[in-house]
C-alpha cells in the first residue's frame, strides 16, 4: 500500500511550490470533521483524527459503520437521492446536545461529510438584509473604484474581519490591492502589489472551483485522516472541494509573517478567469459560519456580474463610437481611392479609432505618420522585422515592443505599445503607438528576494513585508477588446475598398479598350479612304506639271510645286498611320528572327548608300530573335532612318549597331552620332506625333518612335534612349517572347 510520504513531494520551495499538490494534504482545520464513505457502499473508511470531539463514538466505532446509522434514516435517504441528482445541500444533525451542520460533496468514488457547528443567533432577517445591501450597494456605485470599495465595506461589516481587501490580478497573476476596508489602526496596504508567486496556480485553481474559502485559524496544528491512505482509492483523499481542507505550511508561514490569525478569500470571476479574489484578514482566528460563507459568495457574484455589465456597456460605447469613426474613415478613403489620404489627411484621422498617441500607414511601399511616433526609419526596420517574426499574425500588439525587439528601446517613450495590421495582400500595414507610462510599482516586500530556509529546513516565504518599490518601464497602457476589434474591422474595410477598386478599374480598363479599338479602326479606315483623292490630288497635279507647267506664272509654279510636295508627305503620313494603327489589329507570326539579316535588307530597301553617302555604318554581328519578322522590320526601319535623318549633318556621321547580354536578356542598340535628344524628352518621344525638330529641317510624321513602342510592347520587351544633346543618340531596345 502506498505511504502518505511516497506520495507528497519533499522540500516544497519557492520555485516548486505551484507543484505542492495542496489538495492532498491529508489535513483538514480545526473547526470541524470529516467522515469519509465508499460511495457505492456508503460505508464509512475514512474519519478524521478529531470526530469523537463531534460524533461521541471513538474512531474505531465508527470507521466501517454505514452511514445511516451515523446521520440517521432521514438525512441518509435525502443524501441518496442528492447524490442521485448530484445537487447537495446541507444537513442538520443533533447529537447529544451539539447542533451540527453536515455539509456533503461527493469526489472520486468518494462521499465525503464535513461537519461544523450550526451557528446561533443569525436570523433570516438579517440575511435578506445583508443581501440586499449588496445588490443595492453595489448596483449603485457610479464607477468600478466606487463599487470595489463599497464591495471590500460591506464584506467588513457584514462579516467583522480587521481588513478587507479587493485584489486584482494583471495578465501575469500578479495581484494589486485596489480597494481596502480595514482597522483604523492598521497600515494601509491599498496600492501595494504582490508577485504571482504569492498564490500558485493550483491554488488559483481551487479558488476558481470553491468560490470562498475559510481559513478560521492560522495554526500549523491540524487534524489528519485516520487512515492516512483511502482503500477506495489506494491514495490520499482529494479533498479539492471540502470546506475544512487545511492550508499548506508554505501558505501558513506565509500568513504569519503577516501575523494573520484567520482569513475568508472570495473569488471574483470575471468571463470563466479569476479576475480577483476579495481577501479578509483578521489578526486572531475567525469562524464564519457556513451560511455567512454563503452569503458572501452571493456578494461576490453579484460583484462579478455588475463587473461584467460595466465593461461590457463601456466597451459596447466605445465599440459604437469607433464603428462611426470607421465609417467615416471609409468615406475619406473612397472619396479620392487614397487609403493614406483617407487615413490620415483629414480632421478625423485613424488615430480617433484608438486610444493611441501616434499612427502610420505604410502602403505600395510609402510610409505616412500622424501624432507622436517613432521617426521612419525605426517604423520601416520595425515593420521589416515583424514582417520576418510575426508574419503569420495578420493582426499583432503589444505594450511593450523593447521586451520583445531590442532597436524598440530607442524609441520606448513614444511607442512601447505597437498594434499592427497587415492590410490586403503585400507589405502593406497599419501601425498605432501608445507611449511609456513610466510606473511605480510597490510590492508588499521584494519580489526577488530569494527564498528563506526556516529551521525546520522547509522554505518559509519572504520575512520581510516592508513595503517595496520599483519602477516599471517600458510598457505602454494594454491594448483594449475594442482597440484591436477596430483596427481589424479597419483592416476588412480596406481589404473591400481595394476589391472595389480593383473592379472600377477593371471596368474602366475594359471601357477604355473598346474605346481605342474603335478609334484605332476609325483612324485606319480614315486614312485608307484618304489614299484615293489623294491620289487624284497627286495625279491631275502631275498631269498640270507635265502639261501646263509652261504657261503658268511664277506663283503657279510654286503652287503646283506645293500642291505635290504636300500630297508626298500625306501620303508617308497615311502609310505610318496605317502601319501604327494596323499594328494592332495585326495578328503575330512568332518565329525565329535573323537580326543580322533584317538590319540588312533595312539599309538595303532605304537605298541608304545612295541617300546617306556620306554617313559610315558599323554593323556587329547580332544573336538571333524571337518574334514577328515583319513587325521586327518596321522597328528597325523606323531607328535606323531616324539615325540616318539625324545624323546627316554630322561632320563624321556614324552609326553603330550592335547587342550586349544583360540579365540573360539580348539588348540591341543602334547609335549615331548626329543631334542628340534633350532628355527631359525621353519618353514623350514616344508618343504619336511629338517631333522635337522643326518641320522644315527635317521630315517625318512623328509616328515612328510610337510603332517602335507598339512593336516592343507586343514583344514584352522594352525600349529606350540615352542621349547626349548636340552629340550622340542610343536607342537600346529587347524582346521578351518565350523562344
Ligand atoms: P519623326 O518622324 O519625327 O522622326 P519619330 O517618332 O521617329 O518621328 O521620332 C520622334 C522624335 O524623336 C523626332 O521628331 C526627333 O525629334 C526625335 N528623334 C528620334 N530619333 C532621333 C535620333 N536618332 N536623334 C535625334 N532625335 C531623334
Amino acid at each position: 500500500m502506498a505511504s502518505p510520504s511516497s506520495l507528497y513531494p519533499q522540500n516544497v520551495d519557492l520555485t516548486n511550490c505551484d507543484k505542492e499538490p495542496i489538495h492532498k494534504l491529508n489535513r483538514i482545520q480545526l473547526h470541524g470533521a470529516i467522515v469519509s464513505c465508499d460511495l457505492n457502499s456508503l460505508q464509512i473508511v475514512q474519519c478524521s483524527s478529531n470526530i469523537s470531539e463531534f460524533l461521541n463514538k471513538t474512531i474505531d466505532e465508527i470507521l466501517n459503520l454505514s452511514l445511516e446509522s451515523i446521520i440517521g434514516n432521514e438525512n441518509f435517504e435525502s443524501l441518496k437521492k442528492a447524490i442521485d441528482q448530484q445537487k447537495f445541500a446541507p444537513l442538520d444533525l443533533v447529537v447529544g446536545n451539539k447542533h451540527l451542520l453536515v455539509i456533503p460533496h461527493v469526489h472520486e468514488s468518494h462521499c465525503i461529510l464535513e461537519l461544523e457547528q450550526r451557528e446561533e443567533g443569525v436570523d433570516a432577517f438579517t440575511y435578506q438584509q445583508q443581501l440586499t445591501d449588496v445588490i443595492t450597494g453595489l448596483s449603485n456605485a457610479s464607477d468600478e473604484k466606487q463599487m470595489c470599495d463599497k464591495a471590500a465595506e460591506l464584506v467588513k461589516d457584514f462579516f467583522g474581519y480587521d481588513r478587507v481587501m479587493i485584489y486584482q490580478f494583471d495578465e501575469n497573476w500578479n495581484g494589486e490591492v485596489i480597494s481596502e476596508a480595514r482597522e483604523e489602526n492598521l497600515e494601509s496596504w491599498l496600492g501595494l502589489h504582490y508577485p504571482a508567486t504569492d498564490i500558485p496556480q493550483q491554488a488559483r485553481k481551487l479558488f476558481l472551483q470553491q468560490g470562498v474559502r475559510l481559513i478560521s485559524e492560522i495554526t500549523t496544528e491540524s487534524v489528519h485522516m485516520v487512515p492516512e491512505i483511502s482503500p477506495v482509492t489506494n491514495d490520499i483523499v482529494d479533498l479539492s472541494k471540502s470546506e475544512l481542507r487545511a492550508p499548506s505550511l508554505i501558505h501558513i508561514e506565509y500568513l504569519q509573517n503577516m501575523k494573520v490569525g484567520g482569513t475568508l478569500t472570495a473569488a471574483i470571476v470575471y468571463n470563466h478567469t479569476l479576475w480577483g479574489l476579495i481577501a479578509c484578514h483578521h489578526y486572531s482566528p475567525k469562524f464564519i459560519s457556513y451560511h455567512q460563507r454563503l452569503s458572501c459568495k452571493f456578494l461576490t457574484q453579484v460583484f462579478s456580474t455588475q463587473l461584467g455589465l460595466r465593461a461590457f456597456n463601456t466597451s459596447l460605447q466605445k465599440v459604437n463610437s469607433s464603428s462611426v469613426i470607421r465609417n467615416l474613415l471609409i468615406k475619406q478613403m473612397s472619396e479620392n481611392w487614397n487609403i493614406t489620404e483617407g487615413l490620415t489627411a483629414f480632421d478625423t484621422t485613424m488615430l480617433n479609432l484608438t486610444e493611441a498617441s501616434g499612427a502610420a500607414v505604410f502602403i505600395d511601399g510609402k510610409l505616412t505618420s500622424i501624432g507622436k511616433t517613432p521617426d521612419s526609419e525605426e517604423i520601416l526596420k520595425l515593420n521589416n522585422w515583424l514582417t520576418e517574426h510575426k508574419k503569420e499574425d495578420d493582426i499583432y500588439f503589444t505594450n511593450s515592443i523593447s521586451s520583445i525587439y531590442d532597436q524598440g528601446y530607442a524609441f520606448k517613450e513614444v511607442a512601447s505599445g505597437v498594434l499592427q495590421v497587415a492590410v490586403s495582400k503585400g507589405n502593406n500595414k497599419l501601425f498605432w503607438f501608445k507611449p511609456e507610462i513610466k510606473e511605480t510599482v510597490s510590492w508588499g516586500g521584494n519580489p526577488n528576494k530569494p527564498a528563506q530556509i526556516s529551521s525546520d529546513a522547509r522554505l518559509s516565504p519572504r520575512k520581510s513585508f516592508d513595503k517595496w518599490s520599483e519602477e516599471v518601464s517600458g510598457k505602454s497602457a494594454p491594448w483594449l477588446d475594442y482597440e484591436v476589434a477596430a483596427a481589424k474591422a479597419l483592416k476588412e474595410s480596406i481589404s473591400e475598398i481595394i476589391i472595389q477598386k480593383y473592379d472600377e478599374v477593371m471596368e474602366l480598363n475594359q471601357k477604355l479598350e473598346k474605346a481605342y479599338n474603335e478609334l484605332e479602326s476609325f483612324s485606319y479606315s480614315v486614312s485608307h479612304d484618304l489614299r484615293a483623292p489623294l491620289r487624284g490630288i497627286d495625279g491631275f497635279a502631275q498631269i498640270i506639271k507635265e502639261d501646263y507647267f509652261e504657261s503658268l506664272d511664277d506663283f503657279g509654279r510654286n503652287a503646283l510645286e506645293t500642291i505635290i510636295k504636300s500630297t508626298e508627305k500625306m501620303n508617308l503620313l497615311i502609310d505610318d498611320i496605317l502601319h501604327f494603327s494596323g499594328l494592332h489589329q495585326k495578328e503575330m507570326r512568332v518565329g525565329n528572327v535573323d537580326m543580322n539579316s533584317l538590319v540588312n535588307q533595312v539599309i538595303d530597301l532605304n537605298q541608304t548608300a545612295i541617300l546617306f553617302p556620306n554617313t559610315k555604318i558599323e554593323i556587329d554581328e547580332l544573336p538571333h530573335a524571337t518574334g514577328d519578322q515583319s513587325m521586327i522590320i518596321q522597328l528597325l526601319s523606323n531607328l535606323i532612318n531616324n539615325a540616318l535623318k539625324y545624323s546627316q549633318e554630322s561632320p563624321n556621321a556614324k552609326i553603330q549597331i550592335g547587342s550586349y547580354v544583360e540579365n540573360g536578356k539580348n539588348v540591341y542598340y543602334i547609335s549615331d552620332n548626329g543631334i542628340g535628344i534633350d532628355m527631359q524628352y525621353k519618353d514623350a518621344i514616344f508618343g504619336v506625333f511629338n517631333r522635337l525638330v522643326d518641320d522644315s529641317q527635317y521630315s517625318g510624321s512623328g509616328i515612328g518612335l510610337a510603332i517602335v513602342k507598339r512593336v516592343i510592347e507586343k514583344h514584352f520587351g522594352n525600349v529606350w534612349v540615352e542621349s547626349k544633346l548636340g552629340e550622340s543618340t542610343t536607342f537600346k531596345f529587347y524582346f521578351n517572347l518565350p523562344e
